[in-house]
């Protein structure tokens, strides 16, 4: 074989190993996980719930689904559990169950979700979202083309991972100045002109106590999560907030005004 043809081979092996995404390996080790969906139908709660679990099991957890927020308010299942992946969007909550859910995640026990089901869950209970870290306001245009930037490639949750395109809601939303930015979009003046190059968080990781929190954007309906890169931060960002229990917290402040 030429020089050439073997450089011509190394460097196309090269490109393919950098361009495809690398899915993480993820393996719960049977730690528990309380699943729970409802509020407005719009989202597809219940088909979310079914793709996550299965995706759970799927990768040795033990799953509890739950179709309301009154499994907050049992003190033996949120002491138990390590993660809550919750999918409700508005809807409302009940005060001993708002107080369930926040002392568990102050205790340790990890949250992460997307789009409405996590980022516009009861409306009316700040301290909820306090623990977010945001809240959705608006998605200017509704169904749009629009691209989502990678802003910590160094993180376990987007390494490797690529800039993409894709067209769904695009989120404004209020935002917690301290959490830690993953991933952002850049909106244009199509819709909104006065938030013409506002750049708004995508996915971001915080913490509540010593509870871990991971928050994704995307996820308006079921085959976003068909889009490699949506479905691979959403899986990746849930994994690490699933083990707040078993390693150190990450210190952040930002940004530094
Ligand atoms: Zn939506």
């Amino acid at each position: 074989m030429k020089t050439t043809q073997v450089l011509c081979k190394i460097l196309l092996l090269f490109v393919f190993t950098v361009g495809a995404l690398q899915a993480q390996e993820i393996d719960f080790e049977q730690k528990k996980v309380l699943l729970v969906y409802g509020g407005w139908p719009g989202h597809t709660p219940e088909i979310f719930a079914k793709r996550m679990n299965s995706w759970l099991e799927a990768h040795n957890a033990k799953v509890i689904v739950a179709e309301d927020t009154s499994i907050y308010a049992d003190e033996t299942v949120m002491a138990e559990v390590d993660l809550i992946i919750q999918s409700i969007t508005m809807s409302n909550i009940k005060m001993n169950e708002a107080k369930g859910l926040l002392n568990a995640v102050k205790n340790g026990v990890g949250i992460a979700g997307c789009h409405g089901g996590l980022g516009d869950s009861f409306r009316n209970n700040t301290e909820y979202q306090y623990m977010i870290g945001g809240q959705f306001v608006n998605h200017p245009g509704g169904q749009i083309a629009h691209s989502v930037q990678i802003t910590q490639p160094d993180d376990p949750i987007v390494n490797g991972i690529a800039d993409f395109s894709l067209t769904t809601e695009q989120y404004y939303m209020h935002v917690d100045p301290n959490v830690n930015v993953l991933a952002t979009t850049t909106f244009s003046k199509e819709h909104d002109d006065w938030i013409e190059n506002a750049v708004m968080p995508v996915a971001w990781k915080k913490t509540h106590g010593k509870g871990r929190v991971f928050y994704l954007s995307l996820g308006h309906s079921d085959e976003i999560f068909d889009v490699a890169p949506v479905w691979e931060i959403l899986t990746r960002g849930i994994f690490w907030a699933s083990k707040s229990k078993y390693e150190a917290s990450e210190a952040w402040m930002h940004p530094v005004y």
